[in-house]
């Protein structure tokens, strides 16, 4: 049977749209060249950084804070469908520097926050290391943003890709999609690399930094260019830290089980899928300033993906091809604006249909 929705690509845009999609009783076919979760949202740090990543005010802003809020709904009904935790835990977030000016900086940066109702607090040195006693010495203060979390990735796109495929979405795998077949104007399927062709009443691009390489989609070459980022992963016995932790030169995100995450590079290098020896080395360096007793952990593995940027933010909803939908560009945030996403996303095939 002809499905009502195609969905391009199977990240966490792909599949929670999916999901939210079949939720609403829509039969939506997923195409995924690989398989679900194979690129950029399974290599994510997993920072729900709504104020963090927020250094001057915008109107992006409210919108990162609308789908922090969503996120405790999203993590539990995903486990109460699938029986897996994605590891959203409401840790915090810590930016911290290693003397007075650049403390003062760090609060020039994100203070304005307040103004707009969200949590930021100061903090001294002393502050800082009683909340997180691994911090070095070296560490002047910085700030804290209480609301910013962090969840697993990994885990997050099975549990996605579970849930949607429970509710009746149907993925793909293997299925490389040449383009979007556009008939008097509206896009009515999509075309695959083997040449068949995919009838479908409306059809969304969730191709992550690919997007713009689908055929038949209205973006400009290099609309959505890949910023590569380079991860590296830290094995100990005991999680060092609750929180995230932004340093100088790195971040560091802590899992349940020990393992500690150093990222990250951004990179306009095209699709090189390198772990660069001057990435290791520097996000290694800043990892151990930061929290000294780094220096004694297991290395674990290491990675690059490519994080979907467009000028300009993300592009979400409706295009001038009718029956044409986006839910890409989403740069460093796209697993915080995921639950946001595929719900305007949704919203927007559904208005479409009635
Ligand atoms: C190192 C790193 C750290 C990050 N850290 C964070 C973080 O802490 N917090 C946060 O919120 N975000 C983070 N991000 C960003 C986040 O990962 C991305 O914004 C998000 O994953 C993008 O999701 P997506 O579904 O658009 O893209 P992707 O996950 O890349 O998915 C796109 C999918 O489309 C498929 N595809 C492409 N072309 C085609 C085609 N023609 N036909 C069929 N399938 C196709 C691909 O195979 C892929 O599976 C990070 C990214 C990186 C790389």
């Amino acid at each position: 049977m002809k499905p009502d929705v195609l969905v391009i690509g199977g990240g966490i845009m792909g599949c929670a749209v999916a999901l939210e999609l079949a939720r609403a009783g829509v039969r939506v076919v997923v195409l995924e060249r690989s398989v679900p979760g194979a690129e950029a949202s399974s290599a994510a740090g997993g920072i729900l950084g709504a104020q963090i990543e927020a250094h001057a005010p915008s109107p992006a802003f409210a919108t990162s804070i609308e789908s922090r809020a969503l996120w405790e709904r999203f993590a539990r009904d995903l486990a109460e469908r699938t029986s897996i935790d994605v590891g959203y835990r409401r840790c915090g977030v810590l930016r911290v520097a290693y003397d007075d000016a650049a403390v003062e900086a760090i609060e020039g940066e994100h203070g304005w926050q307040r103004d707009r109702g969200e949590p930021v607090e100061r903090l001294s040195g002393e502050r800082a290391r009683a909340l997180e006693p691994a911090l070095a010495p070296e560490v002047a203060g910085g700030v804290r943003f209480a609301d910013d979390a962090r969840v697993d990735p990994p885990l997050l796109l099975r549990a996605v890709y579970v849930a949607a495929a429970r509710a009746g979405a149907e993925f793909r795998s293997g299925s490389y999609v040449r383009r979007v077949a556009v008939e008097g104007g509206r896009a009515v399927g999509v075309e695959l690399e083997d040449g068949t062709r995919l009838d479908a009443g409306a059809v969304v691009v969730a191709a992550g930094s690919w997007s713009a390489l689908v055929g038949g989609v209205p973006l400009a070459e290099g609309a959505v260019r890949p910023a590569r980022g380079q991860i590296v992963e830290l094995l100990c016995s005991t999680p060092p830290l609750g929180s995230v932790v932004f340093g100088v030169g790195c971040y560091l995100v802590p899992r349940d089980d020990g393992r500690v995450l150093v990222g990250s590079t951004l990179e306009f290098v095209g699709w090189k899928r390198e772990v660069t020896a001057r990435a290791v080395r520097d996000l290694l360096d800043a990892a151990l300033r930061l929290v000294p007793a780094l220096a004694s952990a297991q290395l674990g593995r290491t990675w690059s993906n490519f994080r979907p940027y467009a000028e300009g933010g993300p592009l979400i909803g409706a295009t001038e091809v009718p029956g044409l939908l986006l839910a890409t560009g989403h740069h460093r945030n796209g697993i915080l604006l995921a639950p946001v996403t595929a719900q305007r996303v949704a919203a927007a095939v559904l208005a479409a249909r009635a």
